[in-house]
């Protein structure tokens, strides 16, 4: 079932998913060599606690950490640990806040020290991929295969693949509501969107194939082919004057 959300709940979740963003930001900012994944793990969550929310990941179905964080073949759901980033390496945060009972979840890639123009390329086209789903969304008339539509179009066109296995979500009260958001589809296919629907739309661009395996700690989901992926996400409402973005930092 979606939960339509009234004005007043999307700004709550505009104040939800700003302490979000900023703690994607300040995760970027500690991607640099030498620096751990639980160092920057650590630094999301004392982000997230000093503005008064709670990460929403932490525990949620099991997961150890306040982030995932991600490098290089591992798509998403990467466990923070003591693996020292180093130059070269593109690093994927994606991290939810929960505040005043509701949730913004956001993510993005960056850059450790001075990456591949391949791998500059691929974070670019992944988070272009997600505007182009923003805009097809706020159409007249946009329905949910409208979204995945446009977000494949564009990163097939670069010769990328779109991970089918995950997929966004409706957000709110709960970090994953209805209904599902492919980042793959059919234009014109789907429910019809409409106001007041809060939606995270997060591409998972693969460098090469789109198929993906879960690793032996049971979270962490890597390429098959262990080539690159990235991954950019928002969180935006649905209004009467076209879509808004709840995870912006400012
Ligand atoms: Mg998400």
């Amino acid at each position: 079932m979606i939960i339509l959300k009234s004005k007043e709940e999307i700004q709550m979740m505009r104040d939800a998913g700003r302490i979000a963003a900023i703690a994607r930001a300040v995760g970027g900012e500690h991607c640099k060599e030498g620096v751990t994944t639980a160092q920057i793990d650590a630094v999301i969550r004392k982000t997230i606690k000093s503005l008064g929310a709670t990460p929403s990941f932490l525990n949620l179905y099991g997961f150890p950490a306040s982030a995932c964080i991600s490098v290089n073949e591992e798509v998403i759901h990467g466990i923070p640990s003591d693996r020292v980033l180093k130059n070269g390496d593109i690093v994927k945060i994606d991290v939810g806040a929960l505040y005043k009972g509701y949730h913004g979840d956001c993510a993005a890639t960056f850059a450790v020290g001075e990456i591949s123009r391949e791998a500059e390329q691929l974070i670019e086209v992944t988070r272009q991929s997600f505007f182009k789903g923003l805009q097809a969304a706020e159409c007249e008339g946009a329905r949910l295969g409208d979204i995945g539509n446009a977000i494949q179009t564009y990163v097939e066109s670069f010769g990328y693949s779109v991970v089918r296995d995950f997929v966004g979500h409706g957000i709110g009260k709960k970090v994953h509501e209805d209904p599902e958001v492919p980042n793959y589809g059919r234009a014109g296919r789907g429910i019809r969107l409409c106001s007041g629907m809060t939606l995270a739309v997060e591409p998972m661009i693969n460098a090469g194939v789109y198929s993906v395996h879960t690793l032996s700690n049971e979270w962490t989901v890597v390429t098959d082919d262990g080539k690159l992926s990235s991954h950019f996400e928002n969180t935006f409402a649905l209004t009467d004057n076209g879509a808004v973005i709840l995870t912006d930092p400012s």
